[in-house]
Order: C-alpha cells, then sequence, then structure tokens
C-alpha cells in the first residue's frame, strides 16, 4: 500500500516480529538462518484492518432477523443474556479465528463481556479491544460509571504492545448525556480511545431531533426521560457532550450533514464505515465521499455476524467503492493503511514497510498481469482465497 507491487517480492520479518525489508526476493539480505515460506501465484498484501466487529457476537448468524431496528436491537439483548461468560469466551475465539482466516490481522471490537480482549491477548493478535457501557436514564450514570471502572481495572491486564484497550459508550439510544460526558472524561483522563454507534438509523435521528420514534416510544415506556436538549443531529448532540475527540471512533455515520461532516473533521475523529450492515438494516448509504473529500480518517468494518452473515472486509471495502466511486488503490487502503490511521495505528500496521509489525496475508491470485490487474484482483478475492496470515511475522492461519 506504499508503493506499486513488487513482482517476485518478499518480506524480511525480524524475529522481534517488525518488518525489515521489503523488496524483489532476490534483493532482500536474509540471514542464512531464517526461515523461509515462499507462495507461487499470490500476492503477500498487508495483514487487513476491520475497523469495527463485535466478535462477541460470533454464532448469531441468521439468528436476528428483524427488519425494524429497534425490534433487531432488543433480540441481539435477548441473544447476549442467554449467553454465558465462557460462551462469550469461546465466541470469542472463533469470531477471531474467523477473521485471521479472512487476512484481518487488526481488529478494532466492541463489546461488553470482555472476552476479546482476553482471546487477543491468548492469540497473539492486534487490535483494540473498546469496552461497552450502557445506561440511558441519567440515575444509572454512578452505577454504570463505576462498572465501567471496574472492568478497565480488571481488564487492563490483557493489553500489550499490540493490544489496547478502549471504552465505548455504546449508542444515543443507550447512554444519557450526563453518562457520554462523564464516559468521555473518563477516556481522557485514562488516555484511553473511545468508539460510539453514531448517526446510524433514522429511529436514533427521531430520539435525539423530535424526542419520537421507537427508541422514544420505549424510553418513555421505561420511565426514562428524553435527551435534552432536542432539536440536535445525533453528531451535533454528541459533540455538546464532549464526546467527539481526536481518538474517538464513530461507528456507521450514515445520517450525517455537510455541517456534520465539517464538525468530524474539525473534531479529527474518524469514521468506521460498514456499508453492508448499513444496507442489511435499510439505515441507507453513508456520506462516504463528502467523508472522504473533507479529510475524515475512515477505515471499513463489517459489524457483527448478527447483522451482514459473515465477515468479509474486503466485500465492504468494494461496497465502499461502487458508493463514492473509488479506484481499487483507494478502495484497498480503506481495508489498509487509511483504516490503521482511523484507528490511530497508522504507524505500525496497514502497509508492508520497515519498522512496521510483519502482519501479512497471503492471498491467491491465479493469472494476473499488469499492476492494475493486481489490485483489482486483491480487491476482488475473498476470505476462501486467503492462503496464510502472519502477524508479526507468526502465521496465525494457513489455508
Ligand atoms: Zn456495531
Amino acid at each position: 500500500m506504499s508503493g506499486p507491487p513488487i513482482r517476485d517480492g518478499a518480506v524480511l520479518i525480524g524475529e522481534d516480529g517488525r518488518i525489515e525489508a521489503v523488496g524483489p526476493t532476490g534483493s532482500l539480505a536474509a540471514p542464512p538462518d531464517a526461515q523461509r515460506s515462499e507462495w507461487l501465484d499470490c500476492a503477500i498484501i498487508p495483514g487487513l484492518v476491520n475497523a469495527h466487529t463485535h466478535l462477541e457476537l460470533t454464532g448469531f448468524a441468521g439468528k436476528a432477523e428483524e427488519a425494524d431496528f429497534a425490534a433487531w436491537i432488543r433480540r441481539i439483548r435477548t441473544l447476549k443474556e442467554a449467553r454465558t461468560p465462557p460462551g462469550f469466551l469461546a465466541a470469542a475465539r472463533q469470531g477471531l479465528a474467523d477473521c485471521h482466516a479472512a487476512g484481518v490481522t487488526t481488529i478494532a471490537d466492541t463489546g461488553d463481556s470482555g472476552a476479546v480482549i482476553e482471546a487477543l491477548a491468548e492469540a497473539g493478535g492486534s487490535g483494540i479491544a473498546y469496552h461497552e457501557v450502557f445506561g440511558p436514564h441519567p440515575d444509572q450514570l454512578e452505577e454504570s460509571l463505576d462498572g465501567l471502572r471496574a472492568r478497565v481495572r480488571e481488564l487492563r491486564r490483557f493489553t500489550s504492545a499490540r493490544v489496547q484497550l478502549g471504552v465505548s459508550p455504546h449508542a444515543p439510544y443507550t447512554v444519557s448525556g450526563v453518562l457520554y460526558r462523564a464516559v468521555a472524561a473518563f477516556a481522557a483522563e485514562q488516555a484511553l480511545p473511545m468508539a460510539v454507534h453514531l448517526a446510524e438509523s433514522a429511529a436514533e435521528s427521531a430520539l435525539l431531533e423530535d424526542g419520537a420514534g421507537p427508541f422514544a416510544e420505549a424510553w418513555t415506556r421505561r420511565g426514562i426521560p428524553l435527551p435534552a436538549p432536542l432539536g440536535e443531529s445525533p453528531i451535533g448532540w454528541l459533540d455538546r457532550h464532549g464526546v467527539l475527540g481526536a481518538r474517538t471512533l464513530a461507528i456507521h455515520v450514515v445520517r450525517a450533514s455537510r455541517r456534520d461532516v465539517v464538525r468530524l473533521r474539525e473534531r479529527g475523529s474518524a469514521v468506521a464505515h460498514c456499508p453492508l450492515s448499513n444496507h442489511r438494516h435499510g439505515h441507507g448509504a453513508a456520506p462516504l465521499a463528502e467523508l472522504l473529500d473533507a479529510g475524515v480518517r475512515v477505515g471499513v468494518g463489517t459489524d457483527s455476524v448478527a447483522s451482514v452473515g459473515r465477515l468479509d472486509l474486503l466485500a465492504e471495502a468494494r461496497a465502499a467503492r461502487r458508493l463514492a466511486g473509488l479506484d481499487a488503490a483507494r478502495a484497498l487502503a480503506l481495508a489498509t493503511t487509511d483504516a490503521a490511521t482511523a484507528l490511530g495505528l497508522g504507524d505500525t500496521v496497514g502497509a508492508l514497510r520497515p519498522g512496521r509489525w510483519g502482519d501479512a496475508a497471503v492471498v491467491s491470485l491465479p493469472g494476473t498481469a499488469d499492476h492494475e490487474g493486481i489490485l483489482e484482483a486483491v480487491l476482488a478475492s475473498g476470505p476462501a482465497d486467503v492462503r496464510e496470515t502472519i502477524i508479526g511475522g507468526r502465521a496465525v492461519y494457513r489455508g
């Protein structure tokens, strides 16, 4: 992603797991005892970076078919209530293995079981696990915040040079304004990155703009006061509560006006673009071209199997390409370099370049010719084409 494809190319990864050199095979001075792997009719590409997953929901594909978004959210809650802690850990392990098998080496995951950061740590994986917090009633502030603080203390033991912990005040329809403000302050104090589901559905906009719609009705039934003040867009409302900063990842961002896009740019917040999930839930198309033109950092993400059935990051990149009229290189960047930059990991992953982590995927490319053809073939590939996935020089998947 940092130069044109190299024919008969090679990547030399040092014992520290970082890339030492990239170039034509004959040009690399590998030590005589270096372990070598060789592939024919393949491309070695940077390990893919998935900017939004919920790996604790692995196994729920096809189990939440509700067309109405509020009803779908309730179904997910019911499914999660029936899953035990060992069940979440097994799901997270399987989900991470599925990511590795699909050439994804870094994930940005949100969840509230704590299982994904544990799975990342034990597998020697790479990524950020944003721990979710909920609490739509302002009276829940202390309980929610205390719970989050305790979980952050407990989960820090899984962090490392490659595994980060973050926080995620879930969404404007599950988090009160005071809780947003308090979590943003906590994240700043603890130097934790933050992720929020934002500007995703019409129901979310109706709650914040008009105090109406299915989320507003559910809140009123449960005795939860409506957000105050009403009349702001979701992005404007979160900005008002101090949530949008340079370490904030806004997930979805479908319903964003030009003013909202400018606001994201000014705050330096990044966007996880999930076109297939947005389509599945009938949320519409995100203003991807406007976000990119404005210089907002964007990466593609899959969202969960409960939304999209199967995690296929390059299918998301192809959907992004169609949506914003991108060339193959830019579409691939959304799943590699750009996604890494969106997550604040632009100096360490996303490209095959000396000094970065030795994360790569090997993809079958039978019968391809010129540069453009190679980029198109990589972009057209899918999980079944992945021959091997490598993290820090170590194979984590062999097809
Ligand atoms: Zn999500």
